[in-house]
């Protein structure tokens, strides 16, 4: 398909999932997107490691919210993951399963299969044009930069092994100082991470500890490639407006546990919607995207008040029920309940940009 019926330049500043949202949904509505990314290569900031696309903040099928953002989910690698087992200091390994899937991991990175190098290619099969090594001007009508302030982080490693498929979730201080820690391997891959946030003391080496616990049950990590990232847990406001702050850069992102990609994509769809005159349709995204990163707020602020042994009995109902996911999707839903405790606790703390 032709899709160069239109001119008009935009211009993306950086080359993250959402900014490649908005350029593919642009290039599609006819629209001559340049996406400037000071890498060299999109997805060369990314790591290889396993991150998941969360299926209860937003519930809607991945083809179906892939194919309105205009990617064919099809062609991207992921592998849906309906149980992972949870560890704690109060209990002994637990599973937790559900019908449909908690997540679909997929590989960021820029190697051929990973997430970000699909979409950069589906981006470049329908004409996108790129400017990778290149900072973006000061005209950019999107600005998809990603995170600059940093109060949560992660510490993990990469690396091969022969052990099968499995995920696994660790809680506790020890592990990950008010965040969680994780194993993903699949197909021969693993990924070893701690989300935590910032910590007292720089000396702990968290990786070490998460490593010396799976082997006290049986499972040797082996030496992997190390890595490390950051995030935000504040809370920034804006008018959706020009130029359109979007993804991480407009603080779209899970302030409970970081799952910022489905935010960020959608984001990235609604910068791209508004550009192209049919702010119609942006604002309800942008309206839910934001009841849901408000009400992630509130629950990462309760999140933080409670103890070890707190968290590890709300792991234990999870895997009690019979459909743990309702239970997560709940807690994003912009009910009376959940709007109350962001008027009483999540208002409080809100910051505000112009
Ligand atoms: C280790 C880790 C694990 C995570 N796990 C999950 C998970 O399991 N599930 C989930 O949903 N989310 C997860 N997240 C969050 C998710 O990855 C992010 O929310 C999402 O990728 C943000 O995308 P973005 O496009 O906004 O920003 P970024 O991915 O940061 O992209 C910004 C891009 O802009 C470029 N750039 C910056 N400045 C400029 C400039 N001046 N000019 C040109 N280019 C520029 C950068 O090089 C970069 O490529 C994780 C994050 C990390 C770090």
């Amino acid at each position: 398909m032709n899709y160069q019926q239109n001119s008009k330049i935009i211009k993306i500043a950086g080359g993250g999932i959402a900014g490649l949202s908005a350029a593919i949904n642009l290039k599609k509505s006819g629209f001559n997107p340049i996406v400037f990314e000071k890498n060299h290569e999109v997805g060369g900031n990314r790591h290889g490691d396993y991150e998941g696309l969360e299926n209860w903040i937003f519930s809607n099928p991945m083809n179906i919210i892939f194919n309105q953002i205009g990617f064919n989910f099809k062609k991207i690698t992921s592998f849906p993951i309906s149980e992972f087992k949870v560890h704690s200091n109060f209990f002994s390994p637990l599973s937790i399963y559900s019908k449909n899937p908690f997540f679909y991991m997929v590989k960021r990175g820029k190697n051929s299969q990973d997430f970000d190098s699909e979409l950069f290619k589906q981006c470049k099969d329908i004409g996108v044009q790129f400017k990778l090594g290149t900072k973006a001007p000061d005209d950019c009508s999107i600005i998809a930069t990603g995170t600059k302030k940093a109060s949560a982080y992660i510490r993990g490693i990469n690396f091969k092994t022969n052990l099968n498929n499995q995920v696994h979730l660790l809680l506790g201080n020890q592990f990950a100082p008010k965040g969680y820690a994780y194993l993903i391997i699949i197909d021969g891959k693993g990924t070893l991470a701690s989300a935590f946030k910032k910590q007292k003391s720089k000396d702990i080496d968290i990786i070490k500890t998460c490593r010396t616990y799976f082997k006290s049950i049986g499972i040797e990590i082996p030496e992997g490639e190390e890595f490390g990232s950051r995030g935000s847990f504040s809370l920034p406001f804006r008018n959706f407006k020009l130029p359109y702050l979007i993804g991480e850069a407009g603080g779209y992102q899970d302030y409970l546990f970081g799952f910022g990609m489905r935010m960020s994509m959608l984001s990235g769809l609604s910068a791209a919607l508004s550009l192209v005159g049919k702010e119609g349709q942006a604002l309800p995204i942008i309206k839910d995207i934001n009841k849901k990163r408000k009400l992630s707020f509130v629950n990462r602020l309760l999140y933080e008040r409670l103890n070890d042994r707190q968290i590890a009995s709300l792991a234990k109902k999870l895997a009690k029920v019979e459909d743990p996911l309702s239970i997560l999707s709940e807690a994003y839903k912009w009910n009376i309940k959940n709007f109350m405790r962001w008027k009483n606790i999540g208002k409080s703390y809100e910051i505000h940009i112009t």
